[in-house]
């Protein structure tokens, strides 16, 4: 088949929720219209109950194992499928962040009785910003839940969407009925015993067809000709450009646990997703259907297995093919790699594979070549842009607590870094290092992976950060910028990439710099 056609296939995407909301058991059911996994309770769950570090740890080590759980692939009509597993969990946030990179458009699973919640607001505006298409799922219908109207209008003031509903709900928890699909003109009866039965559809072009009130109540019928005349009335018309922009999205109620829902937002969103979309790269864009290949590193996942200690890199294709043993460019080191093993990702497995398209993502074996934001081509010098930092929340100085291992402690640590664990300052003044993260279970894994990966120790001391700063002067030689230099001397720290940063202790520290040194700006992202 013809690169065109293969790539024109792909739709690989993400589901972004808040904890709970229902993205396992949403892809689950994806998974089972695809053929791809036969019952219930295949897919494991990434959740990280309350903290619990050894949670973590169980689940790191089985999918650092068994690590087909960050990509999960399936055909769906005449469609190839990739989704890519973001961890809910806000420690983990950043993980998302960079999968987020890699993603063509995006599933937000909404809890109808929670509505908008606090790790939907990141996720979707880190999806804004990147004009990311999104589709909205509102779950659990089968459950009382907010007023459909009210949720729309939530989902639009704190989300900062444009919606427009493509189903709406017929009643609600214990007087739910079913769907109105308005992309397809059905409706769907929702029957809750027959949980695994695909449902009855009835197709309703005409809605003041009194036979609507034979099927679902006269009072039901009356209320569903009303919403739907509002729908009609205050929500724009679907328009594929629009939300291909990222600037419309559609919205699907339903019932995951009841699969109820899901085939209706599967044929949607295979009809209208994008498939691979280009991406800018420093130096120009790249299109999907080049011939060369090209592509990035988003996500770094450390084996756990200690039989087998290498890595697994995921990169996303963005243009041509990736063919197994042929050398490509790794574009940082300047040295051309071959990979005689690349696994393509699977519903529960993963497999080597000789070629792979634009749009999909490949998993390389690494001992150490690559790190987060890496591009590989077929020889052109380029740099895929767009896994930035932000900066982290917690800071602590990182001590070596075994003297006699202190090479193996800065090898672990880099390693880890590299992996995008957490992000790594060296103070200026005394070539200490700081490790920043998102949130505090972080310390307790590097601590852990330090000890059983590298052989390790560290203990951590408390660093008062209130937040990084990457500093950007608008002249290196200005005296201004070396006042700025030397005054905040202790507070300077080069990040990884060797940039600088002020360890700003307060809020109010970050405004009386700004306004001391106006020509050397701060940025709360590294980059700019
Ligand atoms: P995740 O954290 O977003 O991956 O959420 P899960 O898929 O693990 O779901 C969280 C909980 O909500 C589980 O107990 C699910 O069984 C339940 N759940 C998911 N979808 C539905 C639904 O449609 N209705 C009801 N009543 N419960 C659901």
């Amino acid at each position: 088949m013809s690169l065109v056609k293969e790539i024109a296939k792909r739709r690989t995407f993400g589901i972004i929720s808040h904890p709970d909301a229902g993205k396992t058991t949403l892809t689950e059911k994806l998974l089972l219209f695809g053929g791809a996994i036969q019952e219930a309770g295949a897919v494991k769950s990434n959740k990280i109950k309350k903290g619990a570090t050894s949670d973590f740890m169980e689940i790191e080590r089985q999918r650092g194992i068994s690590v087909a759980t960050s990509v999960l692939a399936f055909n769906y009509r005449d469609r190839k499928i990739n989704i890519l597993d973001t961890p809910g969990h806000k420690d983990f946030a950043e993980d998302t962040f960079r999968t987020l990179t890699a993603v063509d458009s995006v599933i937000v699973v909404i809890d109808v009785a929670k509505g908008v919640e606090e790790q939907t607001e990141k996720l979707v505006q880190v999806c804004r910003m990147r004009n990311i298409p999104m589709i909205v799922f509102i779950n659990k219908l089968d459950r009382e839940g907010k007023d459909a109207f009210d949720l729309l209008d939530e989902v639009e003031q704190k989300l900062g969407l444009k919606v427009t509903p493509l189903s709406f709900p017929i009643g609600m928890g214990f007087d739910f009925q079913g769907i109105y699909n308005i992309w397809e003109k059905n409706i769907n009866l929702f029957s809750g015993d027959s949980k695994k039965n695909i449902e009855e559809t009835i197709a309703f072009d005409d809605l003041d067809n009194p036979q609507l009130g034979e099927i679902i109540g006269s009072e039901a019928a009356d209320e569903l000709r009303e919403n739907l005349e509002l729908v009609y009335e205050v929500y724009p018309d679907f328009d594929k450009e629009a939300y291909t922009k990222g600037e419309l999205q559609p919205v699907f109620f339903g019932s995951a646990l009841n699969n109820f829902g899901v085939r209706e937002l599967l044929d949607c969103f295979i009809d209208i997703a994008p498939s691979p979309l280009p991406k800018k790269a420093e130096e120009r864009e790249v299109v999907p259907t080049e011939e060369g290949f090209t592509g990035f590193v988003f996500k770094i996942h450390a084996n756990m297995d200690p039989k087998h200690r290498d890595r697994l890199a995921f990169v996303k294709i963005v243009s041509g093919t990736f063919e197994r043993n042929t050398p490509y460019l790794h574009v940082r080191h300047n040295k051309k790699l071959k990979f005689s093993s690349p696994n393509a990702f699977f519903a529960e497995k993963k497999e080597i594979v000789d070629i792979s398209y634009a749009g999909d993502i490949v998993g390389l074996h690494d001992t150490g070549n690559f790190k987060i934001g890496d591009t590989l081509t077929q020889g052109e010098e380029l740099h895929f842009k767009g896994i930035p930092s932000f900066s982290p929340e917690h800071f602590r100085y990182i001590n070596n607590a075994d003297p006699m291992k202190s090479k193996q402690l800065e090898k672990g640590i880099n390693q880890l870094m590299d992996e995008g664990v957490a992000q790594l300052f060296t103070l200026e003044l005394n070539g200490r290092k700081v490790i920043g993260t998102v949130g505090a279970l972080q310390y307790e894994v590097i601590q852990y992976r330090l000890e059983h990966e590298y052989g390790a120790k560290c203990t951590y001391e408390n660093f008062p950060v209130h937040k990084a700063c990457w500093v950007e002067p608008e002249d290196e030689k200005s005296e201004e910028f070396e006042e700025f230099k030397r005054v905040k001397q202790k507070f300077l720290a080069k990040d990884k990439q060797g940039q600088l940063v002020f360890l700003a202790d307060s809020a109010f520290s970050i405004q009386m710099t700004q306004q001391k040194y106006p020509n050397v700006k701060l940025h709360f992202v590294s980059e700019y």
